[in-house]
């Protein structure tokens, strides 16, 4: 096997100890129907009608997408555009909170008998990847044949800096994961369920091996404590030493990966009918006062969680919404919290500032350290020379963003930033083949 890259960055897992504790509710939170992969759903409500928490206000449309709920009881606002921190403009809908946080009078617990009535509870809880990807869950375990699944991989890998809110999920909700893992044997028939978690993790690793040794079919994996351990085609490699090809998904190889935090609130959904309205959010960074883990409702703007984290300092340079190696940068603290968003970060001016790039030595490291075992030195160039069939050839699409090319730079180059826009450049340039091969065709 090709020994993997990745990065030794410092863990800074400094909130790891620090139980979630609910925020208040804001007196108004924001629902962007676009917080997942797929299409945005849509609407149900208007302004003025009375909302309860867990209350259906976006259906899902289509099949590669997911509904939303209220995660407030109160009244709707207004329902507007919004451009998401996805970068995609999608109904929103705003809700005044009355405070009361009453929950929906219609809300009951799925009836489950068999894979179907277990799909549909996953496709009516909300659930999205949480660990940061937001793809639907029920579309991901909707599978033609279970029989070709080999493995469910719970990813508690946490890898990023900073991010400790699937810690806490291992901690403080370990009977849910074995509720989850045997829900997921029951109904889809799986063979072997696998947890991945970091070495730097002793507490989570002791408390799912408790339950693991007592079931069949059910393992917990200690990873190395090496970022991006948690990306889905790496934990995939360790775990199971098969590679995802190009273009294919990790069901292709009999493998699906699911977040631990996602685990857990398809559980939740399963116990009470509560669908996913609120979430666990690392608030960290050495802008922020009290760093802490704080359970916030979806919707919910970051200032709200900085506010009840003591407040921002006042060199306050730059707020990231998820980790340091693969979060976004967001403009202001207005920011709802999305379905996925599992940390929100600020940093000082002294941590914010971008060193200044000098020109590549070819020094290699950015290929050594790459988990993909691509030259991210090459998309730069190739970027720069305007060359997307080299993209091709150089299977940029394989990058998965994670960082550590740049991160492991002597010359600091923004290797990542080359990587998206050389994704954007090659995905213009097949569509222009695309085209013109069909006009050609029409012609024929
Ligand atoms: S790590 Fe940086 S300096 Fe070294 S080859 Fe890659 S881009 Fe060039
Ligand atoms: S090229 Fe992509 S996958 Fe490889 S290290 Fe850079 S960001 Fe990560």
């Amino acid at each position: 096997m090709r020994k993997l890259g990745g990065v030794r960055a410092p863990h800074r897992k400094g909130t790891a100890d620090s139980a979630p504790r609910p925020i208040p509710i804001p007196p108004e939170i924001r629902l962007p129907m676009s917080m997942h992969i797929g299409a945005p759903a849509k609407p149900i409500v208007k302004a003025g009608d009375t909302v309860q928490v867990g209350q259906l206000i976006g259906e899902a449309a289509g099949f590669v997408s997911s509904p939303v709920h209220a995660s407030v009881s109160g009244k709707v606002k207004r329902v507007d555009e919004y451009d998401a921190v996805t970068g995609l403009g999608a109904a929103s809908v705003v809700i005044e909170s009355d405070g009361e946080q009453t929950p929906y009078d219609g809300l009951r617990a799925p009836e489950l008998s068999d894979m179907k009535s277990f799909l549909d509870a996953v496709r009516d809880s909300g659930v999205v990847g949480l660990g940061g990807a937001g793809f639907p869950t029920a579309v991901k375990l909707t599978v033609k044949d279970v029989s070709a699944v080999d493995y469910i991989l719970i990813n508690g890998a946490e890898c990023e800096p900073y991010i400790t809110s699937d810690t806490r999920t291992m901690l403080d909700e370990t009977e849910m994961l074995e509720e989850g893992a045997l829900l997921l044997q029951k109904y889809l028939g799986v063979k072997s369920i696998v947890f991945g978690v970091e070495s730097n993790k002793p507490g989570p690793i002791k408390k799912l091996t408790e339950f693991a040794s007592r079931r069949d079919g059910i393992e917990v994996r200690t990873l190395p404590a090496l970022y991006p351990q948690g990306g889905e085609k790496v934990l995939i490699y360790q775990i199971t030493g098969r590679r995802v090809p190009e273009g294919k998904l990790p069901l292709d190889i009999g493998v699906i990966v699911l977040n631990c935090t996602t685990l857990t609130a398809i559980v939740k959904y399963i116990r009470t009918g509560m669908p996913l309205v609120s979430k666990c959010v690392t608030v960290d960074g050495s802008a922020v006062i009290n760093p802490g883990n704080v359970v916030a409702p979806i919707g919910a703007p970051l200032a709200a969680l900085f506010d009840f984290c003591g407040g921002l300092k006042d060199d306050v340079k730059k707020v990231l919404m998820g980790g340091p190696m693969m979060g976004i940068a967001v403009p202001d603290t207005d920011m709802p919290v999305l379905k996925a968003t599992n940390a929100a970060l600020a940093f000082s001016e002294k941590d914010a500032l971008l060193p200044a790039e000098t020109p590549c030595i070819r020094c290699g490291r950015c290929v050594s350290h790459c988990p993909m075992g691509l030259a991210p030195l090459e998309f730069e160039r190739t970027y720069r020379l305007k060359k997307p069939e080299l993209l091709e050839k150089y299977k940029v699409n394989l990058c998965m963003e994670c960082g550590c090319c740049a991160y492991s730079c002597p010359a600091k180059r923004m290797l990542v930033q080359y990587v998206k826009l050389s994704k954007i450049m090659l995905r213009e340039y097949q569509a222009a083949q695309k085209a013109a091969a069909e006009k050609k065709e029409a012609a024929v």
